[in-house]
């Protein structure tokens, strides 16, 4: 018996929105792995977020209600300082065995992957799982596309027969949705229901960091 590979999906989730679910999901089905959504508590890369970690992960779990394919690892907001992906995976890798670790990040993520802590070294823990996203150039930084054009493939099979090292581009479905615009509609006072899962809109309360 095969081992289904272990994907995580890592974000800041400021809030979640229909995006992340719907991407994650499909990456799910195509590689036929356990997806895991991981909050930052400190971006190494960003400015921080406006929810607080646990509303953050009030919202995650109000989004994730009542389906089992994509679950909650809340082991980054546990960790104290910044969250380095290369850690994570580290311990990740220390628990799973030779299990394949999948890390998935948006298009426009990847295309920054050079100037991530130690990114050459996440390739000896885990594959790439590439999420297409609406409006990013295809063209990438020298070293990084070295990286890819070595590591590429197409195969998700080949990718669940080995632990790391691949890159693959995963063709979802492109949805035009990111944190920055909700946070913008709902700091306008709009309501953009039908960007987000329904269960954010179950308690007045889980929406109220971004409404001024
Ligand atoms: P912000 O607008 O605040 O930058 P975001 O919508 O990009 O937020 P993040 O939590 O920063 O969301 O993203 C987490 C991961 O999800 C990243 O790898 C990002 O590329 C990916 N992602 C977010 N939205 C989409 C989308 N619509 N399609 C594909 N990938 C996405």
């Amino acid at each position: 018996m095969t081992v289904k590979p272990l994907a995580i999906f890592g974000g800041t989730f400021d809030p979640v929105h229909l995006g992340h679910l719907s991407v994650a999901w499909e990456a799910s089905e195509l590689l036929d792995a356990e997806v895991r959504l991981m909050p930052a508590s400190v971006p190494p890369h960003r400015p921080p977020p406006s929810a607080t970690a646990s509303q953050r992960v009030a919202m995650l779990r109000a989004a994730l209600q009542g389906q089992s394919r994509l679950t909650l690892d809340l082991r980054e907001l546990v960790r104290s300082g910044p969250s380095y992906t290369i850690d994570t995976l580290l311990e990740l890798r220390a628990e799973q065995g030779d299990r394949p670790l999948v890390l998935l990040i948006g298009a426009d993520a990847f295309a920054g992957l050079y100037s991530w802590h130690r990114w050459l070294e996440l390739f000896d823990v885990a594959h790439i799982g590439v999420l297409n996203r609406p409006g990013m150039s295809t063209e990438l930084q020298v070293k990084l596309a070295l990286q890819k054009a070595a590591r590429h493939t197409d195969d998700a099979a080949l990718l669940r027969s080995l632990p790391a090292g691949k890159i693959i581009d995963l063709a979802v479905t492109p949805l035009e949705i990111s944190a920055t615009r909700i946070r913008e509609l709902l700091a306008a006072g709009r309501d953009p229901r039908y960007l987000l899962p329904g269960g954010l809109f179950d308690d007045p309360a889980l929406l109220q960091p971004y409404r001024v």
